[in-house]
């Protein structure tokens, strides 16, 4: 058999996961010659070799590609015959205008894990191993292309072993860029009062049992610093809570391994590869009835815990089960209640210093911080509540193809996008825009991708919400550089980044119920119960929750009582019922002046939000009169819910407008009867669901439309998603829901990009 060359072009994340080594490994066992090397659009392949070893290279490569990787296409083209003398890999070019997916940062590998507790290994114990499977990757990167110089490992000059490693193809750790051992890479060590106390092993030692002693460690981790105690110390908890200024809102926890967790929670198969995959973020999990109790103030009111497994070397030595270590750590994201989470030594020793009684650091610098992801499931998989570390910024593919674009993204929860080609960089969580620092970090990571995946935007999109500093970040953009300013709507873009993600690139309009919190609308009122007809292009607004007012505007969205209030006043009931939670809640004064901004519309704008509903129903149900934290009326609502409940509160649909007001008559009917809330929750619910389905039934004998699509942050809600989607898809209904993105406002950038695109600015097909 004659000999033939081949050429192939590999797309997608293929770089930073041991691409090239593995096809030098798979060139050598099947007699190719020929090169590999990064490129313009990803990995290029030259092979010489007889066809049928060289069709056996490419089955392998395909079928098994690394384990990290990520392939988009694959393209294998014939190639003039040219022998090579052996299978090289060849420096990389880099083009100015060329751009490649950044890997996110991955959890600790078996492998690693195996060597770091191994005696006889040159790394054991050390917490910093990592190989092309595993490590920190955009956390630490500063530039491309993707080499050690432009990371934060520069200053690490590799010893003669790890250079050796670093070089050989055959080597899991050949091109790992973070590469280091004990001789030549980071370090840790212990600082309390402005002091060094420990190095290394005991530094490590001494936090742990400080940790034991009830006290509050600063840990600086991948993306940032944590702060970790004892989750069994009563009183540690509560001083963690008093010091983050955080009353309610439950903590992330970590724990050695599954096995620990299961004491706690409950863990499917999905729970537990979602755990142990390279994401690792922090699972949401049931409570396991009847397990093992922690402090009552880690998770208060709460019917799931968050948990996840040591996803670095260093938490691995941190939580290791020995002694009497306890079994569960807090270990939540070091800031003062809403500001970003600190990642720089100095700044973290400063920020963190009436937070933290010491701090385990090392010098290991952080080029972006991350914070951890968070992970419920729905129908079984995994659905996204806040996406960062070990998600971003791997790109969302788009249905069309993008020419280059800034979506600045909402106010709470933000996320922007960059667009370019057939990508979409949704940025990893930033956070809620409300003060100058979360601003700063903003406008910092809009920079940085811009550098890291060389895009110039051409134009710009936000949301129609006047004051939002995202939007103002975006006006002054558009103005400062002469480009396009596209407002778009915040529950159209929910549903375009809910239908984007999906792949869906027809013209189609689709059935998009967008059930949120707050969204200004086109008629300048809050929007939020919303049934949309709506494609990438535009909109109707085909059905919506009755406005009622909002009373004291932000006052009502902190104080659900106000919210129950208000509706009681639409209701024409008696507002003065003291057999009711908000009434007796509120004093006279406060009821006063909520009576009178609803009845002069004084500070008082509509709403038709669906999530201030939750927050009224919450409120009479006796729940939640004041939150702690955003959404803790409909949280602690859902956390109510009676499974086994199968009866609902009529929501009736009459012309364009779904009317509560039954509902809340109902709700009060049955808290005079003494109805159980888990009763009540389920059936205000199940209320939801139903009316949810007869919109949707009803628009599609009026227009044939059957696809419908759920966005909003009132989708992370288990109890209605896990309900919607079966219903609707008995009904035969194409259901699409978020599966890489949040279906809160976290999606919001993604659907102002593709609102974007498709009014024509710079979209192709
Ligand atoms: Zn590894
Ligand atoms: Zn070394
Ligand atoms: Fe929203």
């Amino acid at each position: 058999m004659p000999a033939i060359n081949v050429s192939i072009n590999i797309q997608g994340i293929v770089q930073g996961v041991g691409f090239r080594p593995t096809v030098f490994i798979y060139a050598h066992n099947h007699h190719l010659t020929g090169w590999v090397m990064n490129s313009a659009h990803g990995v290029d392949i030259e092979l010489h070799g007889n066809e049928a070893d060289i069709q056996a290279f490419i089955d392998e490569l395909r079928s098994a590609p690394p384990k990290q990787a990520k392939i988009d296409l694959f393209t294998v083209t014939k190639a003039p015959t040219f022998i090579y003398p052996d299978f090289s890999i060849r420096d990389s070019v880099d083009n100015p205008e060329d751009f490649l997916p950044v890997s996110p940062d991955l959890a600790i590998c078996p492998d690693c894990r195996a060597e770091l507790f191994s005696t006889s290994d040159r790394r054991f114990r050390y917490p910093f191993i990592n190989c092309t499977n595993c490590g920190p990757r955009f956390s630490i990167v500063q530039a491309v292309p993707y080499d050690r110089p432009s990371t934060t490992m520069k200053d690490f000059n590799l010893c003669p072993d790890c250079a050796a490693e670093y070089h050989d193809p055959r080597d899991r750790r050949f091109h790992a860029q973070p590469v280091a051992c004990p001789v030549c890479g980071p370090g840790v060590w212990l600082q309390a009062d402005g002091e060094k106390r420990a190095e290394g092993e005991e530094a490590i030692q001494l936090a742990r049992a400080l940790i034991m002693q009830g006290k509050i460690l600063a840990l600086k981790g991948l993306g940032g610093f944590h702060l970790a105690c004892d989750a069994h110390n009563e009183q540690a908890v509560a001083l963690l809570r008093q010091r983050k200024q955080r009353s309610g809102k439950p903590f992330a926890l970590m724990a050695a391994n599954l096995e620990t967790i299961r004491r706690y929670a409950v863990l499917s198969h999905a729970g537990e590869e979602l755990l142990t995959g390279p994401q690792a973020p922090i699972a949401l999990l049931d409570v396991a009835p009847g397990g093992k109790e922690l402090a009552k103030i880690t998770a208060p009111g709460q019917k799931r815990l968050g948990f996840m497994i040591p996803y670095t070397p260093l938490h691995l030595l941190i939580t290791e089960p020995a002694g009497n270590f306890t079994d569960v750590l807090v270990m939540t994201s070091a800031n003062l209640s809403e500001e970003p989470i600190a990642y720089r030594n100095e700044q973290a020793l400063i920020n963190l210093k009436d937070l933290a009684d010491a701090f385990l650091m090392h010098n290991r610098p952080i080029n972006m911080r991350v914070d951890d992801s968070v992970v419920s499931m729905v129908q079984d998989e995994p659905y996204l509540v806040r996406r960062a570390r070990g998600y971003a910024p791997m790109p969302v593919s788009l249905p069309v193809t993008a020419e280059p674009l800034l979506a600045a993204g909402t106010h709470l929860k933000n996320t922007f996008c960059l667009a370019r080609d057939r990508y979409a960089f949704v940025s990893h969580y930033i956070g809620d825009l409300e003060n100058q620092e979360t601003l700063t970090s903003y406008k910092e990571a809009v920079a940085h991708y811009e550098k890291l995946f060389r895009i110039h935007p051409r134009a710009l999109a936000c949301d129609m919400h006047p004051d939002y500093l995202a939007t103002h970040y975006a006006s002054q953009r558009a103005e400062q550089e002469g480009l396009p300013l596209i407002k778009v709507q915040h529950h159209h873009a929910h549903i375009a980044a809910c239908l984007a993600e999906n792949q869906w690139n027809s013209k189609e309009k689709v059935i998009g119920l967008a059930f949120d919190g707050t969204g200004y609308g086109t008629d300048g009122t809050i929007w939020g119960g919303e049934v949309l007809i709506a494609g990438y292009a535009d909109f109707e607004r085909r059905f919506h929750l009755a406005p009622v007012p909002l009373p004291g505007g932000d006052l009502a969205v902190r104080k659900p009582a106000r919210m129950a209030l208000s509706y009681l006043l639409a209701a024409g009931l008696d507002p003065e019922d003291q057999a009711l939670a908000p009434v007796k809640y509120l004093s006279k004064l406060e009821a006063d002046a909520v009576k009178n901004q609803v009845q002069m519309g004084f500070n008082a704008p509509k709403t038709s939000s669906l999530g201030r509903l939750f927050d009224a129903v919450a409120s009479l149900a006796g729940l939640v009169q004041e939150i702690t934290y955003e959404a803790e009326g409909a949280i602690v609502l859902e956390a109510m819910a009676d499974p086994d409940e199968t009866g609902d509160y009529p929501l009736p649909i009459a012309g364009n407008i779904v009317n509560p007001i039954p509902l809340i008559k109902a709700v009060v009917q049955d808290v005079h009867n003494q109805v159980s809330t888990g009763v009540i929750s389920a059936r205000f619910h199940n209320g939801i669901l139903r009316a949810a389905l007869e919109a949707s039934l009803q628009i599609r004998s009026e227009t044939g439309i059957n696809q419908v699509a759920l966005s909003g942050g009132v989708w992370q809600n288990l109890f209605l998603a896990n309900k919607m989607i079966p219903w609707l898809r008995q009904k035969r209904f194409m259901v699409f829901y978020h599966h890489q993105l949040p279906p809160n406002d976290g999606c919001v950038s993604l659907g102002q990009a593709m609102v974007a695109l498709s009014q024509g600015l710079s979209a192709k097909e």
